[in-house]
Order: C-alpha cells, then structure tokens, then sequence
C-alpha cells in the first residue's frame, strides 16, 4: 500500500508546526504544504515587533485558557496535552532557547524571529516535507472515496487527509463553509480606542500601571431586552495620540471584540487611574490642602498620578496657575477626585496595535474535536491556529493556540496509519 498523504493549506505558523510534527511523528506520512503567497511564515517574521513572541510563562493549563476570549472551555484538553512548557522544549530540543521578560512574554534569546523562521523551515526540511509557494488554494472538494481533490490555479493535489491552517483568508474560511461548517463572523481582536477629549489630549506618553477599566458598547439595539453587564478589567493604560492603549484597553478589545464591532466601535468608558477608592483620593487631597495651604497646587503631583495628568486635571476643573490650595473649595475637590476615579470617556472608533492584530470568528468550536482538532462533520479533515473561532490576547497566547491544535492534530494524523 503506498504512502498515505496529507495535504497542509497554509505555511504559517500552525501549518508547519501540523506538517512538522506529524512527519516526524510517523514518517510513513507523505507530507506536503500549500502556502497561497510567495513567502513563507511572514505572521512569524513580523510578529512581536520584529522578535516574535513564541508563547507565555503561564504554566497551568487552567490559568493559560483564561486568555482566550473564544475557546476558552474547548482548549482546556488541548493545553494540557501541549502547553507553553512543551513549546520551550519543542523548540530546545531544536536548538532554540526561549526567554521569558517580566510580564511574562517569551521570546528567542536572539530577540529576532529569524530564528524561529529558521528553525520551523530547517525542521521541515529534515522531515522531507513538500513546500510549494504561490500555490493559492481555490477549492477542495470531498471526493467519495474519502480522499480530497484541491484545486489551484497552478494544478490539483489529492489528498486522504487535510489539515486546514489558512489562518483569518476569507478563502480558508470559504474553504471550510464548503466543506459543511459554519463560519462564525470574522471581526477584529486586539485593537486600540480613537478618543478625543480635552483630559487627554496632547498628553501620549503618559501611562498608568494601574487603572481600572469598565466599557459598556453603544447597543444597536436602543432597547436590548437585558441589561448589559460592562467589561471590566484593571492593567497598564497608556495615551496615545490617538486615544487609549496598554493591556488592559486589548483586553477590553478583546473580550468586547463582538459587541463593538456591532456598535460600530462606540462604546463609554469608564477610567479609575489609579485604581484607588473616591474616598480615599478625596482624603489625600484635603490633606494637601490641609497641610499646604500657601502651596500652589500645581507644584507637586498627587502619587501615583504623572505630573503632566496632574496638572491637565487642574486645569479641566479650573485651577490656575495663581491659585493655591487654600483657595480649593470642597466642591473643586470632590470634582477633581472624581475625576481621577470616575473619568468618563466616549470611544470613538477602532485604532490601530501594530505588535499584533487577530480575527476572532472562524470555525464554529462545536463542529471540531479538540481531542483530534478533526471535523466532525467531514472525516478526514483538520483545523488548526487562527482559522477556528479561537483567539487569545496579546503576550504570545495567539501562537500557542497555533501550536497547541496543530500538534494535537498531528499526534492524531500520526496514528491514523503507521
Ligand atoms: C503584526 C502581527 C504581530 C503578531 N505578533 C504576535 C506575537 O508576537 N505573538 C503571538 O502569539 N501572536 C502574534 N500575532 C498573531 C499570530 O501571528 C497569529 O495568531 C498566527 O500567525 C496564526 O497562525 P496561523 O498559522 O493560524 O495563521 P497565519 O500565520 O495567518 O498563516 C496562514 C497562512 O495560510 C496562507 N493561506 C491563506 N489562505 C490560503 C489559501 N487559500 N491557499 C494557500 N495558502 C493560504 C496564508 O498566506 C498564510 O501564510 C501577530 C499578528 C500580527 C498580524
């Protein structure tokens, strides 16, 4: 009996991570990738800045999926088969050694993504996998026989097995709804807010370790029949000329992915700076008063606050530069502690992240087995990485999804036939 063969839509990260593995697995499998573009692994040549954030320190699969806005339950099993600390040693024992940076991130200790683009081609060569580029899959048709026929405009390929990996291409997905799934609708993940307002303006730079965020996005519809719960999250925010960044405005992002692209990207929110209680603030500031009443209020920052957001809060309350604290009414004070713990600000529309973009939507989670990420609608075929409606916030959870389910599927594809 010849060699069965499985055929790889997508040269990206999950698709040679998939090939990759599940050569080495069983090297009786013919194994071939389909790569649409002229270049190879391109999301992992400018991911990460240039750097590529491999995965996360985060250990514990039960802690790992809380970073997944969609997929959360479903790769629970897939983590604790394949986890961050099987993609330190997978790429180890390849000769890549990871580090991890403070807020946990992990990258090549050469800080250049070169050297994961080298070692996922060197590897796919060692295995005898078959690249072919600007090969722009079209259509694959299920044959009765079980075997696939896919079709590009530079010839067809018959495969027995297929493992779709085309990542957020409409054409994946198109390729997937053929084949009997439902695509759940592709929008953005991971973005940054457009706000305009007098407190923020001109002031980029300025960030915030940590702030408490809560957004409630402007329903379409005026009278939603339930009360909307607001997405909170507390984290570093950074102003930008545009508006808002930092980890907790991507997680906003991301966990509010849905719902904003329904609202057309407006949304309030609601900042503390500081994370500490009205209260609390308020009494710090009568102390100033107390024990500065000669001081000019704009001396001296009140902590944690950044001098530069300091001083533009007095100024949107009205505190000039003549002023001195003795002259601070009980109302300026109210209004000055509200508003570094109650600052509402109108989103305006979706800015950019350049570090990483993702698509939430994709592959309905319910059609696919997470215990072999195979369809359970057509036998045979595969899903791996961004293709499925899974996705992760920023810090390398996007890629350990791409090499969580394409390893899974190739554990799989590796004992169909030895
Ligand atoms: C700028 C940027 C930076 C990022 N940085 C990070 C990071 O540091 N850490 C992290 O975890 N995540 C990061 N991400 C997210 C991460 O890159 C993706 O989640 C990951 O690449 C998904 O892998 P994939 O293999 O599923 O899809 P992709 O990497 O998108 O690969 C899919 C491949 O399929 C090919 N293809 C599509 N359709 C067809 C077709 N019809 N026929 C043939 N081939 C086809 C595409 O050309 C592509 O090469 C970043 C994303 C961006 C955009």
């Amino acid at each position: 009996m010849g060699r069965k063969k499985l055929i790889v839509i997508g040269g990206g990260a999950a698709g040679f991570f998939g090939a990759i593995n599940a050569a080495e697995k069983n090297p009786n499998l013919d194994v071939t990738i389909l790569e649409g573009s002229r270049r190879l692994l391109t999301k992992v040549k400018i991911s990460g800045g240039g750097r590529c954030n491999v995965t996360h320190s985060c250990f514990n699969p039960r802690d790992l999926v809380k970073n997944y806005p969609r997929g959360e339950k479903e790769l629970l099993g897939p983590f604790s088969r394949f986890q961050p600390e099987d993609t330190i040693a997978w790429y180890e024992s390849r000769g890549v050694k990871l580090k991890t940076e403070q807020d946990g991130r992990m990258f090549p200790t050469t800080d250049n993504s070169d050297t994961i683009v080298k070692c996922l081609l060197s590897a796919a060569q060692k295995n005898d996998i078959q690249i072919k580029k600007g090969m722009l899959v079209k259509s694959v048709v299920f044959k009765d026989n079980h075997q696939f026929l896919v079709q590009t405009r530079d010839g067809e390929f018959i495969g027995d097995y297929l493992l779709l990996a085309t990542g957020s291409s409409p054409i994946g997905y198109a390729i997937a709804k053929k084949l009997g799934h439902e695509i759940i609708e592709p929008v953005p993940s991971l973005f940054t807010f457009q706000i305009k307002s007098p407190l923020i303006d001109e002031l980029m730079g300025l960030s915030f370790p940590e702030a408490e965020l809560s957004m409630v996005p402007h329903h379409a519809d005026p009278q939603p029949k339930k009360k909307f719960k607001p997405f909170s999250f507390k984290g570093p925010v950074l102003i930008t000329h545009w508006g808002l960044s930092g980890p907790a405005v991507l997680k906003l992002s991301a966990w509010g992915a849905r719902e904003l692209a329904a609202s057309n990207y407006k949304a309030s929110l609601t900042i503390n700076w500081v994370n500490i209680s009205n209260k609390i603030i308020f009494e710090k500031i009568l102390e100033r008063k107390n024990n500065l009443p000669k001081q000019s209020p704009r001396t001296r920052t009140l902590d944690p606050l950044p001098k530069r957001f300091w001083l533009r809060l007095l100024d949107v309350v009205g505190v000039d530069e003549s002023s001195c604290w003795s002259d601070m009414s009980h109302q300026k004070i109210q209004d000055l502690s509200n508003l570094i713990t109650h600052t509402n600000l109108d989103i305006q529309g979706k800015g950019e992240f350049k570090e990483e973009f993702v698509t939430c939507g994709g592959v309905n989670l319910k059609e696919v087995d997470f215990r072999s990420m195979a369809s359970k609608i057509n036998p045979n075929l595969y899903f791996a990485g961004e293709i499925l409606n899974t996705d992760g916030i920023t810090g390398g959870f996007n890629f350990q999804n791409a090499w969580t389910t394409s390893y899974i599927a190739a554990v799989h594809l590796s004992t169909l036939q030895k």
